[in-house]
């Protein structure tokens, strides 16, 4: 992290014309040491951990006054100061602060021999005037969005979720979410897990799809400390070289805060992580691994096979369905290299379209669990119905 640091600067304080609330999200891309999107607190505690000398402050400004060391942050304000407004964060269907809560939410079902349960974290907002950024190539489909999906008042709300699988040999969670410190509106999945009856110690192996930190943060705590004491981390051997390399710091979209953060996640694992190949294989029983790189180098996704049934749980190669599902080869402007990730999406999407494996994925809608159509030059999602008994 030497790149970082020189951009730490002694007793950085900013202060806003407005106080953020809790559950505000903020677009802080222009400070290198600074990812999008992010929250408030997040953001202090990111700021701090990559430069552990100094503090960030933020505080009550003068109603249009901003001032602070970092400046830069003030260019974020693209028309709306770069706050989520706190009405529309705590009113949200992600709403994770507060009376405005959800649940804590499971759903299962079988695969086989293999009970699967999808588990919610919460989810993030893409904010509208991020879109374009994030969906380069989608603008037709953007300018229709309020048609096509129930509306999130500040831009294109995104699930974020995950799954245990629970085999006759191993108790395996793919993907953790982003934990209580990602996001104010993520971190539910312990509470989920709980409710589903299953305690973190049972846990015995842990599949990561990749390292960005809505998927992984949720393995760690705040303090770095393993949430899952007897897990064995699996995670690609190319996701790992890439997110611990210094060299790498630049090619990451999402700013360095992400690169915090991988690392931040593995770390309490350091002795119980298992890299594995980029290639089909299978990695634990029953579980085998589809390389989809691209979003990330090391982005993969998991087939479980049970008997004659099968479940492919996606890494990221579909963020947003009714976005990318039509039109696979839009690209994805988070993706390292999104013409990778287009390949990876198609060659993913492919192995289970018209077949008869179910398919999960994170940013699916909840509960995220149901099968994978070709519809024209795309594709169409259909979820399975949550249905009692
Ligand atoms: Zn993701």
């Amino acid at each position: 992290m030497k790149k970082s640091r020189k951009n730490c600067q002694s007793g950085v304080s900013l202060r806003f014309y407005q106080k953020p609330a809790a559950g505000a999200v903020a677009s802080q891309k222009t400070h290198p040491l600074l990812s999008w999107p992010n929250s408030w607190k997040h953001l202090k505690m990111e700021y701090e951990y990559m430069c552990p000398k100094s503090s960030l402050e933020i505080a009550l400004g003068r109603r249009g006054v901003m001032v602070g060391g970092l400046a830069a942050l003030g260019a974020l304000a693209a028309g709306r100061h770069g706050l989520v407004s706190p009405a529309a964060a705590q009113s949200g269907p992600y709403s994770g602060t507060g009376a405005a809560s959800q649940t804590p939410a499971f759903f299962q079902t079988t695969v086989g021999d293999a009970k699967v349960t999808a588990l919610l974290d919460g989810g993030f907002v893409v904010p509208t005037n991020g879109l374009a950024k994030f969906f380069p190539d989608s603008a037709e489909t953007i300018s229709k969005l309020d048609t096509l999906l129930y509306p999130h008042p500040e831009g294109l709300a995104i699930p974020v979720g995950a799954y245990l699988v629970e085999t006759s040999k191993n108790v395996v969670l793919i993907d953790a979410g982003g934990g209580p410190t990602y996001l104010p509106t993520t971190g539910r999945l312990q509470a989920s897990l709980k409710a589903a009856g299953v305690a973190p110690e049972k846990v015995d192996t842990i599949l990561l799809t990749h390292l960005h930190m809505e998927h992984a943060l949720g393995i760690s705590t705040a303090d770095g400390k393993k949430v899952f004491p007897n897990a064995e981390v699996l995670v690609s051997d190319a996701e790992y070289k890439f997110w611990m390399d210094d060299a790498n710091l630049s090619k990451v979209p999402q700013g360095e805060a992400f690169v915090a953060g991988a690392r931040r996640s593995i770390a309490p694992y350091k002795d119980s992580i298992r890299r594995f190949a980029d290639q089909e294989k299978e990695v634990v029983a029953g579980f085998s691994t589809l390389p989809g790189p691209g979003h990330t180098p090391g982005n993969t996704s998991f087939m479980l096979t049970s008997g004659s049934a099968s479940l492919l749980i996606l890494g990221d190669v579909v963020h947003s369905p009714v976005l990318q599902l039509p039109t696979p080869r839009a690209r994805v402007g988070v993706d390292v290299d999104p013409a990778l990730g287009v390949e990876s999406r198609v060659r993913t999407l492919d192995a289970i379209a018209g077949k008869t494996t179910f398919v999960g994925g994170m940013h699916l809608p909840w509960p995220g669990f149901g099968r994978m159509a070709r519809n024209g030059e795309g594709y169409a999602y259909f979820a399975m119905p949550w249905q009692l008994g």
